[in-house]
C-alpha cells in the first residue's frame, strides 16, 4: 500500500511548508532529466505532493488513505463519492485530466453555466477537534456547534407550506434552467443557467414555507454529534457526509473533522503500542517487587522480576491501542511497553553507606 507521507519521507502533522520542501528536495533528485532520475519515483512524488500540498485532497486522504489501493485515479479515488477535487473540476481519469467544462465556464464567467446532469452541492466545512489521549484510544462522542445553513425542518427543504401544492415554474417552464446567450472572448457563447426563481427546482411553492420564506434553507445553529473512533491519530481526520453547508435545491456538502490529540503526560503512543517510564529503587530491580501502576484503563499490578536493568522494557499485551477503523477481521489491540528507569539516590544515609559497602563485598 502506497502511503504518500512516507513517499515524501514527511510526518502525518507535517507543515505545508515541510511538504513543499520535501517535494522541491525529492523531485530535483529524481527529475527523470537527471543522472539520478528516476521515472516512476518521480511520478509518485510529484502525486504525493499533488495530494498532501491541498488541504481539501489531504483531508481526503487522511480519511480514507487507509484503504487508498492503486494509483491515482483508479478505484481508491471513484470510492470517494463524487468528490469535486476543486479548480477547474479537473477529474482524474487514469489518463491525465479530464477538464469539466460547465465548471470552466464556471470559472470563466463567474456565473452559473448550469449542466443538468450535475447535482447541486453544498459546501463542505472543515473543523478542528482538540480531544484527549484518552479518548484518541477508546473513542468517544462529542457534541460540536456549528452555524450552517440547514434544511428547513418545516417544509423538508422545498419552500412550501406543509400542505400546499407545488407548481411548475412558469420562468423556466419546469425545466430548472434557463437559456442564455453571452458575448464573450470566443464570440457569442450560449450557456444555461440555473433558473433563479425556482432555484433549479422547476417547481415554485404555491404557498412559501413560513418557517424558511420560502428558500428551502436557512442559516441556523445545529449540534452535530461526532463520534470519535477508537485508535484515531493525531491529524487523521473523518467525514461526515451531507452534514455540510445545505444548498437549495441540492444536496449538502460534507463535514469534515479533523484531530488534534493532546499530549499525554505519562503515555505516548508509537503504533498500536502505548508506551511509558516506570522510575524504580535500585532495591526494587535487584529483588523484583509487584507494583501498582496507573494505565489509561485504572490500576493494574505489575510484576517486576528480579535482577532488570535501567531501561529495560516490560510488555502488557493488549493494553495498547486498540485497532479501530481496520479491515473487518482485523480487530486486535496494541501492547503497553513500560521502560523501567533504576534511579539512583543522591543522597545516602550511613547505615545505608555500611550496607551498601557490604554489597560492595559481595561483588556486587
Ligand atoms: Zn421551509
Ligand atoms: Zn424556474
Amino acid at each position: 500500500m502506497k502511503d504518500y507521507y512516507d513517499i515524501l519521507g514527511v510526518p502525518r502533522n507535517a507543515t505545508k511548508d515541510d511538504i513543499k520542501k520535501a517535494y522541491r528536495k525529492l523531485a530535483h533528485k529524481y527529475h527523470p532529466d537527471k543522472n539520478s532520475g528516476d521515472d516512476k519515483r518521480f511520478k509518485e512524488i510529484s502525486e504525493a505532493y499533488e495530494i498532501l500540498y491541498d488541504d481539501k485532497k489531504r483531508v481526503e486522504y487522511d480519511t480514507y488513505g487507509r484503504n487508498f489501493n492503486g494509483s491515482a485515479g483508479g478505484p481508491g479515488f471513484d470510492g470517494f463519492g463524487g468528490f469535486d477535487f476543486g479548480g477547474f473540476g479537473a477529474r482524474q481519469n487514469g489518463q491525465g485530466f479530464e477538464f469539466d467544462f460547465g465548471d470552466i465556464f464556471e470559472n470563466f464567467f463567474g456565473g452559473q453555466a448550469g449542466r443538468k446532469t450535475k447535482t447541486k452541492r453544498g459546501a463542505d466545512i472543515a473543523v478542528d477537534l482538540d480531544i484527549p489521549f484518552v479518548d484518541s484510544i477508546f473513542g468517544t462522542e462529542r457534541k460540536i456547534l456549528l452555524s450552517k445553513v440547514s434544511y428547513c425542518q418545516s417544509c423538508k427543504g422545498s419552500g412550501a407550506e406543509p400542505g400546499s401544492e407545488l407548481e411548475k415554474c412558469p420562468a423556466c417552464q419546469g425545466a430548472g434552467r434557463v437559456h442564455e446567450s453571452r458575448k464573450s472572448i470566443f464570440g457569442a457563447i450560449s450557456t444555461f443557467r440555473e433558473c433563479g426563481k425556482c432555484q433549479g427546482r422547476g417547481a415554485i411553492p404555491s404557498k412559501k414555507c413560513s418557517a424558511c420564506s420560502g428558500h428551502g434553507v436557512l442559516k441556523r445553529s445545529e449540534e452535530v454529534t461526532v463520534k470519535v473512533p477508537a485508535g484515531i491519530r493525531d491529524g487523521e481526520a473523518i467525514s461526515l457526509p451531507q452534514m455540510g453547508e445545505a444548498v437549495p435545491g441540492g444536496i449538502a456538502g460534507d463535514l469534515y473533522v479533523r484531530f488534534n490529540v493532546i499530549k499525554h503526560p505519562v503515555f505516548r503512543r508509537d503504533g498500536l503500542n502505548l508506551t511509558m517510564d516506570l522510575d524504580i529503587k535500585i532495591s526494587e530491580a535487584l529483588l523484583g517487587i509487584e507494583k501498582e501502576i496507573a494505565t489509561l484503563e485504572g490500576p493494574i499490578k505489575l510484576k517486576i522480576p528480579s535482577g532488570v536493568d535501567s531501561g529495560e522494557i516490560l510488555r502488557l499485551r493488549g493494553k495498547g491501542v486498540p485497532q479501530a477503523h481496520g479491515a473487518p477481521g482485523a480487530r486486535g489491540r496494541g501492547d503497553l511497553m513500560i521502560r523501567l528507569i533504576v534511579r539512583t539516590p543522591k543522597k545516602v544515609s550511613k547505615k545505608a553507606k555500611e550496607l551498601i559497602d557490604e554489597l560492595k563485598q559481595e561483588g556486587l
